[in-house]
């Protein structure tokens, strides 16, 4: 147990706490808790109640319970064939004993002796000798204990090899009675108008609750905490823009008027006003920040296109960058139609920067744009990593990168001293609890509707035992002539994950891309032609099988998710997702976009081997939602922030990531930062706020 030591504070290193052990060091360092501050904040995750004490009589297998009784025996064992060593025991009360088992915790043997009164919580399992509990929490109760922790709630943490949750809490516990005072970096007025409690109080209340409502309101005030500083940190940024310079480019009505004759279209009313938040955004002085979002084929690369516009009648370049080469190309075809339309006076000139083109060619289209002889530049994200120079460049257009840094925006920007403007664009719809936090600092514009009504996608989840007659149906699609998809999750059986073992098993069960190529070519489509498409394969050969497949000469494309964001193939009428449960709302959502583009009634089979009610409601949601945007919300709810983001790292606290499915609390957050920016934009009355801003940033890596 830590002594209590005089001038202990949160920034205090736990080494320099006098009587904790090497051991708990060691074990808490690979945690990354090297201070106070991270064992304080290293939260439980959920509460056993130890309360409600059942009479061992009245065990019955399956339940959760909590018992209290004397240890009539104790005894250890070294299980030689599983290498482990058993601890069992046999606690009794009034009422009757019970059999504990424990694996793998040998150092029980030392703290349980015979004669000693222990409360137990834990699972209750039944064995071929009757019940017993297996592997319970453990509390040793001493009389005049006053049962310390186990009265009421336990607070169960996150597992950890060695570091038990009993271990914490008594690392914990006197630690908080040392620290009667923390500094509370939140003002006070703001927890008061909040109802909330004070740091002290709410780390108490987290780790030691008396009630689950007062673990809940702890809970609620360091969501709220993550939150607010996620909120002043958008706020600072968009101040920080504002004092950014740009170039206006700011167009005049004749010249809007060229840009909109020039599309083989009339824009949508959506589109319209999205492009005139746009250009109002780039005629200002600094820097624009727009997210534009809109569902696959909701017509962003036009407005994108009139942006750069903009820019070209500002004598300004534009640099539009793609994910993957096959839709930069896409970019520049479509960029390159609208731009040659005879009813424009003077006509941007386009290149195309591709890593797969010649080092002449490069060079020459790298020289084009720093020479300013070319106005729009077309290329993949990977562009920014060379060594890229613009004559006069004013606007960066981004597909589906949804950030892109001040640093990165900078590195394109060799000798200017204006800021370019910043146009991001999204097929992902954004729920509007994440457009508030993680997307805070940025503006957003979005299309809700599509340029040309879509014919309505037939949605159907099917059963394994109807395998086949979707298989016969697909042929019967195939043979008048359309094509299909087939997704699956990952590429090879058994592929490893950081997380170990749990995922191996996943991934042996779900669908793998490989197996089901090889099955399908072979028994199932073996009269058409089937092709794979997977992340592994060389830019050289996805594009040439995206070429071919969109030429028709491939009928059924077998594919990861590297189809979620693609090409436009409107001769595809069936999409197949195989172990669909795997995937989330959203990622389902962008696969369907794939189909029914085109004057085909298309069709999207959802196969599942899963019986779970859960995951088949979740399928449900996508048949049933109206829209992109209802089923972000509802993905959001389900999966969580993290599952939404994907890939991308935002460096946000897992609290805060929670804590952004919570519509109501993200408004009280925004509301409460505006409220203390307002008086005091500096912080300078809250220095303690402004360090801890400072702690919170340096974590966050999104920007
Ligand atoms: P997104 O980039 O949002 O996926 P695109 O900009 O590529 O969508 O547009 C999809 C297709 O719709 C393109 O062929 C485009 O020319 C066309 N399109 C865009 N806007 C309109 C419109 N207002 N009316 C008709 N067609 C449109
Ligand atoms: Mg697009």
């Amino acid at each position: 147990m830590p002594e209590a030591d005089l001038m202990i504070s949160l920034a205090t290193e736990l080494t320099k706490i006098r009587g904790l052990r090497p051991y708990f060091l060691e074990r808490l360092r690979t945690l990354r808790i090297l201070t106070v501050r991270d064992l304080l904040f290293h939260f439980p995750t959920r509460y056993d109640d130890f309360s409600a004490i059942l009479p061992i009589a009245e065990l019955v297998p399956k339940i959760q319970a909590t018992v209290c009784g004397e240890v009539k025996k104790i005894t250890s064992r070294h299980a030689w064939r599983r290498n482990m060593t058993v601890i069992e025991a046999i606690i009794a009360d009034d009422s009757g004993g019970v059999r504990v088992v424990w694996f793998n915790q040998a150092y029980i043997a030392h703290q349980i002796r015979v004669g000693l009164t222990v409360r137990l919580a834990g699972r209750v399992s039944q064995g071929k000798d009757g019940i017993y509990f297996s592997s319970p929490a453990y509390e040793v109760v001493h009389s005049g204990d006053a049962a310390r922790h186990t009265s009421g709630l336990i607070p169960i943490y996150p597992e950890t090899k060695g570091l038990t949750s009993r271990g914490l809490r008594y690392l914990i516990q006197p630690l908080l009675s040392v620290l009667d005072a923390i500094p509370d970096p939140i003002p006070y007025h703001v927890l008061a108008r909040q109802k909330l409690p004070i740091l002290i109080q709410a780390l108490s209340s987290i780790h030691f609750p008396k009630t689950l409502d007062e673990a809940k309101l702890a809970e609620r005030r360091f969501a709220f905490e993550d939150l607010f500083l996620i909120q002043i940190m958008n706020a600072r940024r968009r101040l920080n823009t504002v004092r950014e310079k740009a170039l206006s480019l700011a167009i005049t009505p004749e010249q809007r008027a060229e840009f909109l004759s020039a599309l083989p279209f009339r824009l949508t009313e959506g589109q319209i006003t999205c492009w005139q938040e746009i250009l109002t955004d780039i005629g200002r002085q600094f820097p624009m920040q727009r997210l534009l979002q809109g569902d696959v084929g909701s017509g962003k690369t036009v407005l994108a296109a009139g942006a750069a516009w903009a820019a070209f009648c500002n004598g300004a370049q534009t640099v539009f960058l793609a994910p993957t080469e096959i839709l930069a190309r896409q970019h520049h075809e479509t960029l390159s139609l609208i731009f040659k339309s005879s009813s424009l006076q003077f006509r941007p000139r386009i290149g195309l920067l591709l890593g797969s083109h010649t080092a002449t060619l490069k060079r020459d289209t790298k020289q084009g744009g720093a020479k300013g002889r070319l106005d729009i530049l077309v290329g993949t994200h990977a562009l920014l990593q060379g060594d890229l120079a613009f004559h006069r460049l004013a606007l960066v257009v981004v597909d589906e990168q949804h950030r892109f840094g001040v640093r990165q925006r900078a590195a394109l920007l060799k000798s200017q001293d204006f800021m370019p403007h910043f146009l991001s664009m999204t097929a992902t719809p954004i729920p509007r609890t994440l457009s508030l936090t993680v997307f805070g600092d940025l503006d957003i514009s979005t299309l809700r509707e599509l340029p040309q009504g879509r014919k309505k996608i037939v949605t159907k989840v099917v059963d394994p035992k109807n395998r086949d007659k979707a298989y016969a149906f697909i042929r019967e699609e195939l043979r008048r002539g359309r094509q299909a998809f087939v997704v699956c999750p990952r590429i090879e059986e058994a592929e490893t994950s950081t997380n170990g073992a749990s995922h191996l098993k996943i991934a042996t069960e779900i669908k793998t891309v490989t197996a089901e190529y090889q099955r399908l070519a072979k028994d199932v489509f073996s009269d058409f032609s089937v092709a794979m498409l997977h992340g592994r394969l060389s830019t050289k050969e996805k594009s040439r099988i995206m070429a071919d497949f969109a030429l028709g000469a491939i009928s059924v494309l077998v594919a990861t998710s590297v189809v979620e964001v693609g090409v436009n193939v409107p001769n595809a009428s069936v999409m197949v997702i195989e172990s669909a449960d795997f995937f989330g709302l959203a990622q389902l959502y962008q696969f369907r976009g794939r189909i029914g583009r085109g004057e085909h009634q298309s069709y999207c089979l959802l196969f599942t081997e899963s019986q779970a009610a859960t995951a088949r409601d979740r399928l449900g949601v996508l048949i049933k939602a109206k829209n992109g945007f209802e089923l972000a919300e509802m993905d959001l709810q389900i999966r969580g922030p993290g599952e939404f983001l994907g890939d991308e790292q935002t460096g946000f606290p897992d609290y805060a990531m929670r804590a952004m499915a919570n519509l109501e609390l993200v408004g009280e957050s925004k509301r409460e930062a505006s409220l203390v920016l307002s008086r005091d934009p500096e912080l300078a009355s809250q220095p303690l706020l402004r360090e801890r801003l400072k702690f919170f940033e340096a974590a966050v890596h999104f920007e």
